[in-house]
């Protein structure tokens, strides 16, 4: 098929698609959590005193009773089989964003020849995966394969449906042998550990008597794109890099704003409702949908759980994202720039830390500046955010994340801390040395009786923040939207743990010298405005104004690409603040940017083959075709005496030539091996590889503006966007 009949095609088998039938709609009652091994059906299938333990474990973090596995995993194994499983998989967490699983039957051969069905405690507690193909960054060569993993009593074990049938799926760890976290759980479950310690420590210094454990909560608003499956299927970008790496803008963009939160259609409404059943049957509480800014992109967001629940479950809604879009003939993209020009796609990490004794430590109440508690706990935060800025990046760098950070549309690439107008002021005052209070909640009267009097909150939003206060929490918006909110979780946990310790030592040394309680309170939060006060910022963080004042007066580092971020995670304070708190040893955090790196370089020579390739198999032929045609008719035409204007097919002639000229620059540049090391490999694909790659788009893309639409070998971005 040439170009334009497939996607002619395409258009044909997308409109005359067979009217989609909605499953019968049940109650949220029916659903709920049915796929789910909770803790009610634990209670009602476990023995008392099994049961209670296990509680105890998964409420407080008491240490995991072994002896009640062979219990746990009988239960288990029953209630997964009267659903349909016959398999079950330990499920974990890679390096790569991936959810890794492997399936073992629960049948076990006897030596009469019978089989039974077994799952034993012992096969529930650990697996042994081969784990030598998973990314590990020089922590074991691959002949050393051998991996662990380990149940995570904290998440629930739950039931996966997919057209293959149920398995059974076991969250769990993943180490090396030699004990090494080769997965994003582990880091994940120290950091809850590490922060509950601090913030019990600053908690009981203030006079509480009584301070349950503290955990950290986290609610992730997901971002993604739907297209049409029948375009993304001959679109070799949209399949292996999961962004379009040419395309034109359209005529129409998002410039009227009219699809944000507009009416959704129809066939995206039954994704919605479908992704959601999904979601609802395995416990994720599914709140938030609506369409995002660009045409084609959408939202949905869970309300908030646990810290290690949430980074599960959000691992599964983009796994459901994903597999329910197949069954809807759709592609759901999670890459952060899918489209040029377009909006891209975020993932806001909304993050909290809270007991059941003193509630949410990040709440100011009415009056924060009485509120010295939060007062302290948001001042850790600014600590944490000014120190520790550049790690804030370097965990969510990528290559596709590098193309929203910074371009203006999405937080920038400097990391600062947005508080709200009424909290900056506290917070100025608290460097003075004096609260005096600031501006509260009000009311916005709209003059019409029969409306209700709105609640205004003391601060409003900044969208232009990386990571911004919003009332009870803060939300950290340059997170991808394609990333695990391990990694940033991990690092907000971590660093406020630090500080946490940090903003106690102080205290407990002040105290000791004689000061008041409050006295103490005010002097480390005095010193800590002082010293990190230069991370809080609460103008446009997109303006030039805040680029040069961030970098040249607050001495804030502005690391626009994954090149420039990740040599962070080797910095000397990095190392300190994951060795001092036992989160990530040295081994494991040098393993982890050997394979982010790697990751960036891989991406990028995937991407720069992917466009030498389609410049030179399908644009160039076309272009030449339209030359070819239209250079012969002119010819024809100038016979007859007609002389028409040629500077359309001048104009194809030098984009043609400009753009394989370029491509194979690029593909000679790809051949390059020879580096230093692989710091200077990831900056030749940031500062050469990248830059020729956006040279043979830019002749590409000017070429789909003069080329007859009928050779256009590629779906044009008017048709992914709006024929749905
Ligand atoms: P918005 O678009 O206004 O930011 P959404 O309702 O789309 O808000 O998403 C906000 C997310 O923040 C939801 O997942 C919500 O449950 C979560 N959230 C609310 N309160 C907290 C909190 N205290 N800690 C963590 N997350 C929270
Ligand atoms: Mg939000």
């Amino acid at each position: 098929m040439s170009g334009n009949e497939s996607r002619l095609q395409a258009i044909y088998e997308i409109t005359n698609r067979e009217p989609f039938t909605p499953a019968p709609s049940e109650s949220l009652d029916e659903l709920w959590a049915t796929n789910v091994f909770s803790l009610s059906k634990m209670k009602a299938t476990l023995p008392k005193d099994i049961f209670k333990s296990l509680e105890k474990t998964i409420k407080t973090g008491n240490k995991l009773d072994m002896s009640v596995a062979d219990s746990v995993a009988s239960a288990m194994k029953e209630w997964a089989m009267s659903k349909g499983a016959s398999y079950y998989a330990h499920v974990f967490y890679p390096l790569t964003n991936a959810t890794a699983e492997k399936h073992d039957g629960f049948i076990s051969p006897q030596s009469d020849g019978s089989v039974i069905s077994e799952f034993s405690g012992s096969l529930l507690v650990q697996g042994e995966p081969d784990g030598s193909s998973f990314p590990n960054g020089g922590i074991r060569d691959t002949f050393e394969a051998r991996g662990y993993t380990a149940w995570d009593v904290t998440s629930p074990a739950y039931i996966l449906e997919t057209e293959n049938g149920s398995t059974l799926c076991i969250p769990t760890i993943f180490v090396s042998w030699t004990g090494e976290a080769l997965d994003k759980k582990v880091p994940l479950l120290r950091s809850i550990a590490v922060v509950n310690k601090a913030a019990n420590r600053v908690l009981t210094l203030l006079g509480n008597s009584e301070v349950a454990p503290v955990n950290s909560s986290c609610g992730a608003e997901q971002e993604y794109f739907l297209v049409d499956a029948n375009f993304a299927n001959i679109r070799p970008d949209l399949l292996l890099a999961g962004r379009t790496l040419f395309g034109r803008p359209p005529a129409k963009g998002q410039q009227f704003d009219d699809h944000y939160f507009g009416a959704i259609p129809s066939r995206i409404q039954h994704y919605m409702q479908d992704v959601e059943r999904e979601l609802y049957k395995l416990g994720i509480p599914a709140k938030t949908r609506h369409n995002e800014v660009a045409p084609g992109q959408f939202e949905i967001a869970p309300v908030y759980e646990m810290a290690n629940v949430a980074s599960d479950h959000q691992q599964m809604l983009m796994t459901i994202l994903r597999n329910t879009a197949k069954q809807h003939g759709l592609v759901c993209l999670l890459h952060e720039k899918p489209f040029a020009g377009i909006n891209g796609s975020g993932k806001h990490v909304n993050w909290s830390i809270g007991n059941a004794t003193q509630g949410n430590l990040l709440d100011p109440g009415d009056t924060p500046e009485e509120n010295t508690q939060f007062l302290l706990f948001c001042g850790a935060v600014i600590r944490g955010v000014h120190k520790f800025g550049p790690l804030m990046r370097a965990v969510i760098a990528s290559a596709s994340n590098d193309h929203r950070l910074g371009a203006n549309e999405a937080p920038p690439a400097i990391m600062s801390v947005y508080l709200g107008s009424q909290l900056e002021q506290i917070f100025e005052q608290i460097k003075e040395g004096k609260i005096q209070g600031g501006e509260h909640k009000g009311t916005l009267d709209m003059g019409v009786d029969t409306l209700p009097l709105l609640t205004r909150d003391a601060g409003d939003r900044n969208r232009t923040s990386p990571f911004a206060f919003t009332g009870n929490r803060f939300e950290f918006r340059a997170v991808g939207s394609h990333q695990s909110v391990s990694g940033p979780l991990v690092t907000l946990n971590t660093m406020m743990a630090d500080s946490l310790n940090y903003i106690a030592d102080q205290m407990e040394s002040k105290m000791s010298g004689g000061a008041s309680l409050n006295d103490a309170i005010l002097a480390v939060l005095q010193s800590i405005m002082t010293e990190h006060g230069a991370a809080v910022f609460g103008g446009n963080g997109y303006s030039e104004e805040w680029h040069k004042m961030a970098v040249e007066e607050r001495g804030l580092k502005n690391l626009p690409t994954t090149a420039d971020a990740l040599p962070y995670l080797q910095s000397p304070e990095v190392k300190a603040l994951f060795s001092s708190t036992h989160v990530l040893s040295p081994v494991e955090l040098e393993s982890r940017y050997e394979v982010y790196a790697e990751q960036y370089i891989n991406s990028i020579d995937v991407e720069a083959k992917l466009v030498a390739e389609i410049a030179k198999t399908r644009i160039y032929p076309a272009a030449m075709r339209h030359l070819t045609d239209l250079g012969g008719a002119l010819t024809s035409l100038k016979e007859a005496g007609i002389e028409m204007d040629r500077s359309s097919l001048d104009q194809v002639a030098g984009l043609t030539k400009t753009m394989l000229e370029k491509a194979s620059e690029l593909s000679e540049a790809i051949t390059k091996h020879d580096f230093a090391d692989t710091e200077a490999h990831m900056q030749y694909c940031a500062t050469t590889i990248r830059p020729l790659m956006d040279e043979v788009r830019a002749a590409a893309d000017a070429l789909e503006g003069e080329v007859a639409d009928d050779l256009w070998p590629l779906p044009t971005y008017q048709e992914m966007l709006f024929i749905k």
